[in-house]
């Protein structure tokens, strides 16, 4: 079958593998038929990811048909429709109990697919702890509409969840990429008094505006002073970081009032500084990612119910022969991309 695969730093090729089969009781084998390009997996390709092994099939995003389960799995069978969750986890261990799942500490556990383990820019990927790491897609919704659940949607939930929003906040979201629009997506749902969105790109600033009037766009050159004018108590209630560039964690803390929570949903290239001295006073609580992605359940009943809908960000489509073409329109964020769906 086809694979998308990491060979080398800064190179994937498309690699002829042999079709994945059960290797443990929890495994399911499921035909992808939809994925997606992740930043993560730019991340991988740029050697900023040191678990990624070279040799996996990468792609953690996608939606499927399971072929094949091991006799333990019981929440799915074959010929369902499910999305693939980007964290395998155990369920029982100390840290999924908690709804850690991120750190699950079972053999497969946290981020495995598509980085420690062959991933779903393929024809089939083999999901371990099947259980858990699949959900199936309700009859009401479509495979594009439930393509972001196990991951970027995922991330966005989980970065607002534990945010701890409320109605009398002014919130400021850094970044306006495909998971700085879920997060967006999600933080809405919490009703809060105010929504900024700081992003440089100009076509992120008009999708983010036609598609969710009400909230305020700014450029981060502006950034700093139009969250002092817009909001109450001397910066933002609560600050997403789902830029990761050079300068984005600095403009994150600097935007935050004191006391507010400051949430790192970003994954840096390189090491950030946290200079405390000159944050002395504001008593800022940082939380920082990755995702534990154990409410999938959740969001596609919110998308069954239309209350989230993600489809607008899947702006490009491509088949698997041509995942190239697809990576070079992402990487570049080319032709007004946002995401990219693979065809298989
Ligand atoms: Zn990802
Ligand atoms: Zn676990």
């Amino acid at each position: 079958m086809l694979t998308y695969t990491y060979i080398e730093n800064g190179k994937f090729e498309l690699v002829e593998k042999p079709k994945p089969v059960i290797l443990d009781q929890q495994d399911a084998i499921v035909r992808v038929t939809l994925a997606s390009i992740c930043s993560s997996d730019i991340h991988i390709k740029h050697g900023a990811v040191p678990q990624a092994v070279s040799g996996v099939t990468v792609g953690h995003e996608m939606v499927g048909v399971v072929e094949e389960i091991g006799s333990a799995v019981s929440t799915v069978k074959p010929g369902d429709r499910v999305t693939v969750n980007v964290e395998t986890f155990c369920g029982a261990c100390f840290f999924c109990k908690k709804g850690y799942v991120n750190n699950c500490t079972d053999k497969n556990g946290g981020w495995a697919l598509g980085c420690r383990i062959d991933g779903g820019q393929a024809e089939y990927v083999r999901v371990p702890l099947a259980n858990t790491g699949l959900n199936k897609i309700p009859d009401t919704v479509t495979n594009e509409q439930a393509l972001l659940v196990g991951d970027v949607l995922a991330t966005g939930y989980w970065a607002a969840r534990i945010s701890e929003i409320t109605e009398d906040d002014t919130v400021l979201i850094i970044g306006a990429g495909p998971t700085g629009i879920c997060t967006l997506i999600c933080t809405l749902l919490k009703n809060p008094k105010k929504v900024i969105v700081c992003e440089a790109d100009d076509n992120r600033i008009a999708f983010v505006q036609k598609h969710y009037p009400g909230v305020l766009t700014v450029k981060p050159e502006n950034c700093l002073d139009y969250v002092l004018t817009e909001s109450e108590h001397g910066g933002a209630d609560v600050v997403l970081e789902v830029a990761g560039t050079d300068t984005t964690f600095e403009l994150a803390w600097k935007c935050a009032r004191p006391n507010a929570i400051v949430t790192v949903v970003a994954l840096y290239e390189k090491a950030q500084t946290l200079p405390l001295p000159d944050m002395y006073g504001k008593n800022l609580t940082f939380k920082t990612g990755g995702v534990d992605g154990c409410d999938c359940e959740e969001t596609l009943a919110l998308i069954e119910q239309g209350k989230i809908d993600t489809t607008p960000l899947i702006t490009h489509t491509y088949p698997l022969s041509r995942i190239g073409e697809a990576y070079e329109v992402f990487e570049n964020k080319k032709d007004g991309v946002i995401k990219v769906a693979i065809t298989i």
